[in-house]
């Protein structure tokens, strides 16, 4: 049976952007004949806030969606996290490079945009005073792995086309040895979201565009841990008027905002095209 999730980070209200991702899941797991599971993405300490956790599982209780108790937290899976990136052994290397320095350094940027990092303490090793962080040493993982595919299922619109899959070569190496364990929690999104689609034995993971280039990292992720792939399906992103990604951080309006002023759940679903 197909296993979906929708794993939302409780660092904000949801907004129309999250609301198409729920509906595109459940919709996507209703089809298949499958099951769509809540993951609560909380391991940043600073930005995730219970009180965030309570209202985005009041949102998507109010659009309709429900979901398996219990929800998985990630906050309460550190022990696991740990232990994928002890199983990665000597493919993590520390870095102790700052922000500051890894700019006046870049080698390029990631898919994201962030400064590439140009590897200084893998050569060097670090200087050992102050916080570190663990990389992936992705010459050596790329050596060890192999070449590696993606699975995919083309989307149009709101639909998924279970029939269609297609194959990619993925490109893991654009986002340099990427930091695997930050500084301030024992594990980062790549580590966390690809033990836990595993441990939650996930079959079909749907969710933005702007998350397809991740991919390429998770299925890498996935072959040194020794997990199986999930096939992926990667929807479309709602836009604000001037056609910006919505984010929390730009103050995009709330479901809670729009519910205020009158929505009803039957105008977000028709808005977002379902
Ligand atoms: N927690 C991530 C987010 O809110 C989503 C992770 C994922 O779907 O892989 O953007």
């Amino acid at each position: 049976m197909p296993v979906l999730r929708f794993a939302p980070s409780p660092n904000g209200l949801l907004h129309l952007g999250h609301a198409f991702s729920a509906l595109f899941t459940w919709r996507a797991a209703a089809r298949l004949g499958g099951t769509a599971l809540l993951r609560i993405e909380d391991i940043d300490p600073e930005r995730c806030k219970p009180e965030f956790d309570r209202a985005l599982r009041e949102d998507l209780a109010w659009l309709g969606l429900d979901w398996p108790e219990p929800v998985l937290r990630q906050s309460q899976r550190m022990d696991a996290y740990r232990t994928a990136a002890s199983q990665l052994g000597d493919l993590l290397y520390p870095c102790d490079c700052t922000r500051t320095e890894i700019a006046a350094r870049a080698a390029g940027a990631d898919p994201d945009g962030a400064p590439l990092y140009d590897g200084r303490c893998r050569t060097h090793g670090p200087r050992g005073n102050r916080p570190a962080q663990m990389r992936l040493d992705m010459r050596r993982a790329l050596a060890r792995s192999g070449k590696l595919h993606i699975a995919s299922l083309p989307v149009d619109g709101i639909e998924l086309e279970p029939g269609a899959m297609e194959e990619r070569e993925a490109a893991p190496e654009r986002w340099g040895d990427a930091v695997l364990v930050r500084k301030d929690t024992p594990t980062s999104y790549h580590l966390s979201v690809v033990v836990d689609d595993a441990a939650q034995a996930v079959t079909l993971v749907t969710r933005g565009t702007d998350l397809e280039a991740a991919t390429d990292l998770h299925v890498l992720l996935q072959a040194l841990l020794e997990m199986p792939s999930p096939i992926y399906a990667h929807h479309r992103l709602i836009r604000d008027e001037a056609r910006h990604k919505l984010s929390k951080s730009k103050g995009a309006q709330s479901l809670r905002d729009l519910r205020a002023a009158g929505w009803t759940p039957a105008d977000v679903r028709r808005t977002l095209g379902f």
